[in-house]
This record gives C-alpha cells, structure tokens and sequence, in this order.
C-alpha cells in the first residue's frame, strides 16, 4: 500500500509518499524559516498562507520523483496535531479532500508519534519495547513505547522544552532565530570556562526543567558585555554540555528504571552532534542499543507521518477513516493514543 503523508504543524511543509512494501519513495519539503527569521519567531498566518502555496508543487514533486500517480496513491495520512491551528486546518483539508476525490481512507496522525517514530524509518530498525527521548522545539518527554500507540509517559519537561532552551539562549547570545543549529556549531569552537546549573540532575525523576537554565545564561551575558567572541562560544559551550548531560544522564536512569536495553531519540534536538557523542558513548558502556532518524528527519518532515500513518493502516488491516470530515487538534497529548483498532 502507498501512503501519502503530509505534515503542516508548524512551519515546514512536508510530503512523502511510503510503501509498505517497498519503503520511503519519496520525500520533498518546504521550510519557512526564512521567512520567519526577520520577526524572530513563526508568525501562523504567514505560516498557514505559505502551506497553502506549497502543498500541491510539493505533492507533485514527491508523485515525480517516485514515478507515481494520484491513482497509486491508496491512503493519505495527514498531521491533525498538536500545532498551529491555521498551519493543521491547510495540511487536514487538503487530506481530507484529496482522499474523497480519490475515494481513499486517511489517516490522523499525531504529529508527536510522528517524531516517535522516524527512526524506524532507518536500515536495522530498533525494535519495541523501547524507550524513547523526544526532545524538539515543542516537547522533552521520556517515553515507554511498547507498540504503535502504545506510550507511557516517564518523564517530561515543566518548563521549556529543549529545543525552545536551545533557540531562546541562542536568541541571548544574539545567533538569530531558530538558534538551535548555530549555537551547536558555535559551541564547537568554545571550550569549558563557565559553570551553568544542572538543574533536576539528581531530582529523582524522570522531569526536564531548562528554564532556570536560560536565565543563568541571561546573567553571566549581563556580567559580560560586550559580549566578545570567545566568551559566546564559551558560553555556548557550556549551555550545550549541561543540556546534553541532563538528557544523557536521564536516559540512562530511564534504560535502567524500565529495564530495557534500546533507546530510540527523535525531535530536532536529537540532531545535535554532542547529544549524539553523549548517547553513544553512555549506551555503549551499559551495552545498551541506541537509534537516532537521519538528521533530515529529525526535524519536522512528511516522511515521519507518512511512515506513522502507513503503520496505523497496517495495524488496520487498510481501514483507515473514510468519512472525510475533520478538525484538528492544536493541543493533543501523545499519551491518549491507543492502539490502532480494526
Ligand atoms: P514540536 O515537534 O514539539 O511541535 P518542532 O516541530 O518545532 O516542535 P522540531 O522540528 O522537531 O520541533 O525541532 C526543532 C527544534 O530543534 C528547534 O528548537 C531547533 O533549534 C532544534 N534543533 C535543531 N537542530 C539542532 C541541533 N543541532 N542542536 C540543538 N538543537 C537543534
Ligand atoms: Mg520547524
Ligand atoms: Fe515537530
């Protein structure tokens, strides 16, 4: 079966098409983020305008690339949320509405239990149980995932999640927005220097708190201006180590409370190249296994939910919905899934 995904919760566009016999076919995605740059943050009504200027040349290119048609296309499955309300309704009504004209069941993804599993998309994929670190611009959760829709939530962030720590200190240390991707290269160049907080190391739980984080940051900006080179790259640096410490050293309690010996990491953050150091190095010791997506696919993709909604159809036996009405849903907890039900 060929399943089109197709992702609009944020500020990418993002279509695929997936077989399940077969594999990923094809992909093409759109980013706003330049066009977002300039106002230091996503503003939804340009998002939702530019999804709807993207989303056709986009499905047309990812049917080229694959050599396909409309008419091979036998389900469409679409990010329905958690999001931007505008960006959903665009990605929700084109699905809905190109489903009925082909008369093909759709399928509502959780754009979360996208993130979940995209490393499954990858050769040797991990397989359930696992536990998984979901660490992107909206969410830090610390998952038990035992099957498709079926998650326990272990832990999560009260504040910040990381991604946003990542971009608002990026956003102190004057990097533009979204930070994340520079102030990881700058800290490349810094070395250790400053001493951050760790904060919730040894809470006891599985809980994320990164805002207290931030504000360290703010104050030793204050305590140093101007701001030279060196000291932004220190000072980067060290943001960089304590967050990826806190996330390491959480796994590993995670691996440990859970029993279980595979750790899958997704979201935007997991594209970070000390996380990834960290993470290796800390499962390699306990011989633990661990699986990251492609660095594409970190990020927000259509390939991530074409995949999600292509195991949802499996597990349906190819009944997916086929009443084409919709909404969506701007706030969804990844936790209220249930297994697909035939
Ligand atoms: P959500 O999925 O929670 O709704 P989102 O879709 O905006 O949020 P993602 O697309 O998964 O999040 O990830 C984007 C986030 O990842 C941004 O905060 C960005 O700064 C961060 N990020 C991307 N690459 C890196 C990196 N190499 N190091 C640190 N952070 C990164
Ligand atoms: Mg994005
Ligand atoms: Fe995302």
């Amino acid at each position: 079966m060929i399943v089109l995904g197709v992702e609009s919760s944020c500020d990418e566009t993002g279509l695929a098409l997936y077989d399940t016999e077969q594999g990923l076919l094809a992909h093409a995605l759109h980013s706003q983020v330049e066009m977002h740059a300039e106002y230091g943050g996503v503003v939804p009504e340009l998002a939702s305008r530019d999804h709807i200027r993207r989303v056709l040349p986009l499905t047309e290119n990812v049917l080229k690339t694959a050599n396909k048609t409309l008419q091979d296309i036998d389900a469409i499955a679409y990010t329905q949320g958690p999001g931007l309300s505008g960006a959903l309704l665009v990605g929700t009504s084109f699905a809905e509405s190109l489903a009925f004209s082909l008369q093909v069941p759709t399928i509502n993804v959780h754009h979360l239990e996208g993130h979940l599993l995209a490393p499954l998309l990858e050769a040797n994929p991990p397989a359930f149980p696992f536990v998984a670190l979901l660490v992107s611009g909206g969410h830090s959760q610390l998952m038990r995932v035992d099957g498709i829709g079926e998650y326990e939530l272990l832990g999560d962030t009260l504040d910040d999640a990381a991604g946003e720590a990542f971009d608002k200190t990026a956003k102190l240390l004057g990097l533009g927005y979204p930070g994340g991707p520079a102030l990881s290269k700058l800290a490349q160049s810094g070395k250790a220097r400053f001493k951050l907080p760790r904060p919730l190391l040894n809470s006891g739980d599985l809980n994320f708190s990164f805002s207290g984080l931030k504000t360290a940051v703010l104050t030793l900006v204050n305590q140093h201006q101007p701001l030279d080179a060196t000291t932004t790259a220190d000072i980067a640096w060290e943001f960089q180590e304590a967050v990826t410490e806190i996330l390491t050293l959480k796994c590993m309690t995670a691996l440990r409370e859970t029993g279980l010996d595979n750790l899958v990491v997704s979201g935007g953050v997991g594209a970070n190249s000390k996380l990834r150091e960290k993470l290796n190095a800390a499962t390699k010791r306990k011989l633990c296994k661990v699986s990251y997506p492609r660095l594409e696919f970190c990020t927000d993709n259509g390939a991530m939910i074409a995949f999600a909604g292509a195991m949802r159809l499996k597990a349906m036996h190819g009944n997916g919905n086929r009443n084409y009405g919709f909404s969506v849903r701007p706030r969804w907890d990844l936790a209220e899934l249930q297994k697909p039900a035939i």
